[in-house]
């Protein structure tokens, strides 16, 4: 072996040794190793030893040596640090720390450990949560009529009121000691999924008060007697929550609340000299605040007299006051969107209430914003995310019906490939939120809180809501414009951004929160860094820095030859197990490589200014969601036994993320400043160039034929929805129609041959029908099945239309004039064999016409 032989084997060992994040005491005995053989072989001379050897040990003592190291190099860079990551604010400082870190950690790795991913449990509802969703879920979605709720009585109805109070639908998330359900968050995500395919109004109203807000406190905060007073009656509906944070001036930066409240003495109830809180305030868009009862409120609080302690600036402080406390304003009713449920603001002057109020009790005085940070994540990964698959689903189950149902130009619009690629994307990202729903509930359920990933689903699931709800409405065209009791698109569609606004909007979650506070929280070494420089004491500063600085320095190289690597291989050798879906895998993995390097160069080059530079980190946040999705849906795939018949959804779901991570990452690298840098960050993600294309459209063709027929798939890609079993109601319809359209495509289309070889002829379909019975070229049971089959297509393409007086509030005949009549019980029962002797059916083949 030659000299160049020695250095090449050194480079591929080295190579090696990064790309398995070996210990630096590895790679130091590594080199020295070879370097020791080298300097016995003929190859070497003195002077090549020499200078090897010397370049070994000016390089490794000074890295390898603790003492030396900090000394000559982590001392130095200390300072450097210190004057360039901006100082933290308290209020920051809790939202970075709240919450745990989970598989997002592993994704900012940059090397994921699908084996740990996917041993986590695979999630399953108890009997008794099944129950509840069987009987009284089932019974609240039956009950409701979501047209009368919006349209007429802006409101739900007293019946539907009270069946949510008295099977503790507010109660979802009260242990069973306080009398609560005490179900999982598997459960409650469910139950939200159901209700939301019914009903938005319903969906909010039951989802509020288990979402972030008194019940939740109490629960992680609460003083036991707060405890045994609230709980109870929350979990009954005794009491009706809402909690107030938002006002005028406070939206999305809601630390910034003017509302106060001031300690001091007052009368309570008549008692005089009462230890309280004057408070002041005024709050508006808040959920069930017109009819709540009990009213959490977020305000600041400050001790003048210093009844309570040293500190005047208290903080930001929560209590619960009664809402028929004097001084307070409520009552009045914001309109969400043509939405009705309970919304409005509210405003207290003067209120004095005494200081056990506050929750927690006094010692929890100023720790409100931490306690809202910490309890944000749970709620955050429940409710949204299950209401926004709950209307995706029921979009793809209408639509998808609709489509098939819906001619133009002789055919089914969902054959034409136009109509195709919105219903393959409309499936597909209903599989994947599907996915992240379950596999996010499930996390909590296992104890986790993982803020970071909260964001990410209550951004995408929302934003995902609303790409399919769109394609929905251009998919249904008119029949998705015209509102009405058919109409069960229209109000989701209207509410959409309700979801997008509410729980952190989502510009300000993609581009602020998710990326900032994941590089914070789950990079393995920037909080430790962070940390490291905000300690007082010097040596425990360059003692924790040192060992954050070089585990981070040795990261990096590894992420950079791990990433060039898994670029020049595809991530072929990528340690998968076997399976159709192995390679989404593998490239995820190469995936998290990049980024991980991506990101680190990002907070190098930018430090603290990335947080400003919002479309650079919003488009890193796009990648760790990606990246996100891509997990959720392979578990989600796994969890369900891997039916092959699902894996198209998988593959569309899997390759569109790919390929929109690659795309972000590009833009990211094209408008990143620093351009030299750019360009070889390029060079290493993206050796071959793009490597990863959209789904391409005969995929996208297989997957919109699972929304256009009945099938297994479908009812597993759609399953939780609320399908009522009548006919009565349009999804029953649309159900109906879908089966008997699908059975008479085969006559249709004996038909057509027939009237194109001018074997029979007509002027409408049952003409041609009664003219190919009587040549024999169908039989009679066949007849029937395709008017039977035109029937209800006539049934389900209608639209609601109303009489003038009805629209302007003349009248109080209140049905529009389609649905009193919903195409005609006689129609529909003539659709059912018993019924035929009578049936429209036999009188149009018999001759009469309708
Ligand atoms: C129907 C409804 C129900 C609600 N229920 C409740 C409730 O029960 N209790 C409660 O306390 N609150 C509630 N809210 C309030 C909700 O949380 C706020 O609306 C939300 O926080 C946004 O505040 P804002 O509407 O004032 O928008 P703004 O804060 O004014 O934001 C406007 C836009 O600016 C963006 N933005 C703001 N800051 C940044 C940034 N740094 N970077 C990038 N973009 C940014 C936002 O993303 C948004 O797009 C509700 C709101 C609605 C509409």
């Amino acid at each position: 072996m030659t000299t160049y032989h020695y250095i090449i084997l050194t480079i591929i060992a080295l190579w090696t040794l990064a790309y398995f994040r070996t210990p630096l005491l590895v790679w130091t005995s590594t080199i020295a190793v070879i370097l020791a053989i080298y300097t016995f072989s003929p190859a070497s001379s003195f002077f090549s030893s020499f200078f090897a050897w010397t370049v070994f040990i000016l390089v490794m003592a000074p890295i390898g040596i603790p003492t030396l190291r900090r000394r000559f190099i982590s001392d130095k860079v200390l300072p450097i640090i210190k004057n360039a990551i901006p100082a933290i604010s308290q209020t920051e400082k809790d939202a970075l720390e709240a919450g745990t870190v989970w598989w997002d950690g592993d994704l900012f790795s940059g090397k994921p450990n699908w084996k740990k991913f996917l041993a986590e449990q695979s999630p399953a509802l108890t009997n008794e949560e099944q129950a509840f969703l069987d009987g009284p879920v089932q019974t609240l979605c039956d009950k409701t009529d979501d047209w009368q709720t919006n349209h007429e009585d802006f409101d739900l109805s007293p019946q539907v009121w009270q069946h949510i109070k008295d099977n503790k639908f507010f109660g979802m998330i009260i242990p069973k000691e306080y009398g609560g359900l005490g179900f999982s968050a598997l459960a409650h995500s469910a139950v939200v999924t159901k209700i939301a395919s019914r009903s938005g109004t319903a969906a909010v109203t039951v989802m509020v008060p288990n979402s972030l807000g008194p019940a939740e406190l109490l629960l992680n905060y609460g003083t036991d007697k707060q405890k045994a007073h609230y709980l109870p009656r929350l979990a009954g509906g005794q009491d009706v929550p809402c909690f107030a944070l938002t006002g005028p001036e406070a939206g999305s930066d809601a630390s910034s609340i003017p509302d106060t409240g001031i300690v001091c003495r007052g009368t309570f109830e008549g008692k005089p000299d009462v230890l309280g809180i004057r408070l002041n305030w005024e709050k508006r868009y808040i959920t069930l605040g017109p009819v709540a009862t009990v009213l959490g409120l977020a305000f600041k609080l400050y001790d003048p007299d210093h009844l309570l302690g040293e500190t005047e600036n208290i903080g930001i402080t929560l209590a619960l006051i009664p809402t028929n406390t004097p001084g307070i304003n409520i009552g009045r009713r914001h309109l969400p969107l043509n939405l009705a449920f309970q919304n409005g603001p509210n405003s207290g002057k003067d209120v004095f209430i005494p200081v056990d109020w506050i929750i927690g009790g006094e010692q929890r005085a100023g720790e409100g914003w931490r306690m809202l940070m910490e309890s944000l994540a749970a709620g955050r990964s429940i409710s949204l995310p299950a209401l926004s698959t709950g209307s995706g689903k029921l979009a793809c189950r209408a639509t998808g019906a609709y489509a098939r149902i819906r001619k133009q130009f002789r055919t089914p619009i969902g054959r034409f490939e136009g109509i195709e690629e919105p219903l393959a994307r409309m499936a597909a990202y209903t599989y994947q939120m599907e996915a992240a729903r379950i596999v996010t509930a499930a996390a909590v359920d296992q104890g986790e809180h993982p803020s970071v990933i909260s964001a990410i689903v209550k951004y995408n699931l929302t934003t995902r809501m609303r790409s399919i709800i769109n394609d929905a409405m251009d998919i249904q065209g008119g029949s998705g414009i015209c509102m009405g009791p058919r109409n069960i698109l229209a109000r989701i569609y209207q509410a959409v951004p309700i979801g997008i606004t509410v729980e952190g909007a989502n510009i300000l979650t993609r581009s602020l929160i998710t990326f900032g506070q994941g590089a914070m929280r789950c990079h393995p070494y920037i909080l430790k860094e962070v940390q490291a420089v905000a300690e007082t004491d010097n040596e425990t500063a360059s003692i924790k820095f040192d060992k954050a600085f070089f585990g981070h320095i040795g990261f990096s190289i590894s992420n950079v030859f791990r990433t060039l690597f898994l670029g020049l291989t595809g991530a072929f050798f990528v340690q998968a197990s076997n399976g159709m879906e192995k390679r989404f895998y593998q490239h995820t993995t190469r995936l998290s490589s990049a980024f991980a390097l991506v990101s680190d160069f990002g907070l190098l080059i930018l430090g603290g200014s990335l947080k400003r530079k919002e479309k650079l980190s919003g488009r890193l946040a796009d990648v760790l969601s990606q990246m996100y999705l891509i997990s959720a849906t392979l578990k989600h795939f796994k969890d369900q036994g891997r039916k092959p018949t699902d894996f198209p959804l998988v593959q569309w779901a899997c390759e569109d993320a790919l390929y929109q991570s690659q795309q972000s990452l590009m833009a990211f690298l094209d408008n990143f400043p620093n351009r030299p840098i750019a360009w070889l960050l390029k060079g290493i993600c993206f050796p071959l160039g793009r490597t990863y294309s959209a789904p391409s459209d005969k995929l996208g063709h297989k997957i919109a034929n699972i929304l256009l027929e009945p099938s297994a798939t479908r009812d597993r890609l759609t399953q939780g929805i609320y399908l009522p079993d009548s006919t009565t109601e349009i999804l029953g319809r649309l159900e109906d129609a879908l089966v008997k359209i699908v059975k008479a495509e085969p006559i249709e289309k004996k038909i057509a041959s027939a009237q194109r070889k001018g074997n029979i002829t007509g002027y409408d379909l049952t003409e041609l029908t009664k003219d190919a019975l009587n040549k024999e070229i169908i039989d009679q049971s066949e007849a029937e099945t395709l008017l039977e089959a035109d029937i209800a297509r006539k049934d389900v393409i209608k639209v609601d239309d109303f009489s003038a007086d009805y629209l302007t509030g003349k009248t109080s005949n209140n049905l529009p004039e389609n649905l009193s009549n919903i195409a005609t019980e006689s129609a529909v029962k003539a659709s059912t064999k018993e019924n035929r002797e009578d049936s429209v059916v036999t009188k149009r083949i018999s001759g009469e016409r309708l």
